[in-house]
This record gives C-alpha cells, structure tokens and sequence, in this order.
C-alpha cells in the first residue's frame, strides 16, 4: 500500500507532466490553426491558407474565403471536371450547404432546396424518407451527410423515385472504409449513447464499404470519386474521401 504523500508527489507530478504536454500540444497546434500549406479552393478561386475545423481538428481544411470544407471541395472538382450540372437542369438539393448552394443555383434552370428543418431558404419542408415530391422530376439530386441522420432505405428509395431515368444523385457521408459491415447495433438510443457509438448525436449508424450495396439495392448504378493525387495537395482535400454519383437507369432491368 502507497502511504497517502506519496500519491500526493505522485499526482502533484504527474499534473506537471500533463501541463508541460498540454502547453507544447497548444504551441503546436496556435502554429497550425491558421494553415500550414496554401492551398487553392476550386470552388470560389481563393488561393492561400486555410484555417483548420473540426474536432478534432483537422488542418488546412476550411477554404480562407468561402469557408468550403474538404468534402465541398471534392464535390466541386467533380462537377467541374463532368460537366456534372447543366444549364437546363432541374436540381433538387436535400440539407443544402451554402458552400455550394449558390453555385449550383446559377448554374442550373430549376435549382431547389430541401429539408425537415424550418429554414427561408427551402423551397420543400419535407422528410426524405416521404417527400410528397413528383415522381421522375429531377436530373440531379445533391444529398451530401443525410443518409447517416435517417432511414437509408426510404431514402434511398425516394431519390431514385423522384430522378428521371438518366438522373443522377450525388451522395456522400462518413465511412469507415476497413469495416465491411455498416454498424449499426440495437438500442442505440439516447443522444449520449449516439454521439459515443456513431461520432454524433443525431446519427443512426456509422458506415462500412457496403454502403455501396445499400444504393445499388435502390436499383442505382453507382460510380465514385475519391480524393487522391496531387488533388489532395493543391485543393486540401481528405485523404480516400469518396464521393457517390448514382445513376438511375435509363432502361429498368427486367
Ligand atoms: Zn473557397
């Protein structure tokens, strides 16, 4: 048994290890936070730093003028390089981030909004699991970081329901690329619980590789852009960051 002054000296000790680390750690991270590597944003053309985000926090990650995180920038690279909206399109966006809503709107002839929250920018307040939107009306959906929040398989199914065959929908959420199964256990239920077991409170589930059979269960063709190269370096993007176009056939298989 250790006398009590000895774990006093001990703890005392110990405390003045975690302060000497936590005030490097600062240093450190007061030397980053502000951007480590110009980098260029394709989305509103600003080149130089980059501030980091998120927590915890990831370095040279938000855009220094428009505020484009890693994701946005990798979506916009792709809608770039495809040709991927077109000027007489009918797009709707579902949870839209103004990161891109603007941009897309002017590119496009029917630009519209989506989401169960109660915003002056919608122009739908709906659930996506249940929209009460026209079938085949669409020729691109945007639906970035909500399949996570909701039930996937209505949702899923709703898209493909309100694309017009050729359509496509651009998807992309968090997955954990090494589990082959998505996680998403039973009685997961209270937002403490959630936010431990799915990295935030109003996540149902945190997904595997099968995402990829979860939308071509939907009857989607599925393709994908990931972040590589020398995009990683110039445009800041995540490393392995895949984004999801989903085509809705032309012709329904038999
Ligand atoms: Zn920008």
């Amino acid at each position: 048994m250790q006398g009590q002054g000895e774990l006093r000296d001990q703890t005392a000790e110990y405390q003045e290890r975690i302060d000497d680390w936590a005030k490097k750690a600062v240093q450190r991270f007061r030397k980053a936070a502000g951007g480590v590597t110009p980098r260029t944003c394709p989305i509103c053309g600003y080149h130089g730093l980059f501030p980091a985000f998120g927590q915890p926090p990831r370095f040279d990650a938000r855009c220094g003028s428009c505020g484009s995180l890693e994701r946005h920038r990798l979506i916009w690279l792709m809608v770039l390089r495809e040709d991927f909206f077109e000027d007489d399109h009918a797009v709707l966006h579902f949870a839209p981030e103004q990161q891109l809503s603007g941009r897309i709107r002017v590119r496009v002839d029917r630009y519209e909004t989506a989401d169960l929250r109660e915003a002056d920018i919608l122009t739908h307040r709906v659930n996506i699991e249940d929209t009460g939107l026209p079938d085949c009306s669409y020729d691109r959906i945007v639906c970035n970081h909500v399949l996570e929040h909701v039930d996937d398989t209505k949702a899923l199914a709703e898209l493909f329901r309100m694309l017009r065959p050729g359509g496509k929908a651009l998807l992309s959420t968090p997955v954990i690329e090494g589990w082959a199964k998505t996680y998403e256990p039973e009685g997961i239920d209270s937002r403490e619980a959630r936010k431990l077991h799915f990295g935030q409170a109003d996540h149902v589930r945190f997904y595997g590789r099968d995402i990829r059979d979860r939308i071509r269960a939907a009857g989607f063709q599925l393709r994908e852009v990931v972040a590589e190269g020398q995009d990683v370096i110039d445009y800041g993007l995540w490393r392995g960051e895949a984004v999801f176009v989903a085509t809705r056939p032309r012709e329904q298989p038999e």
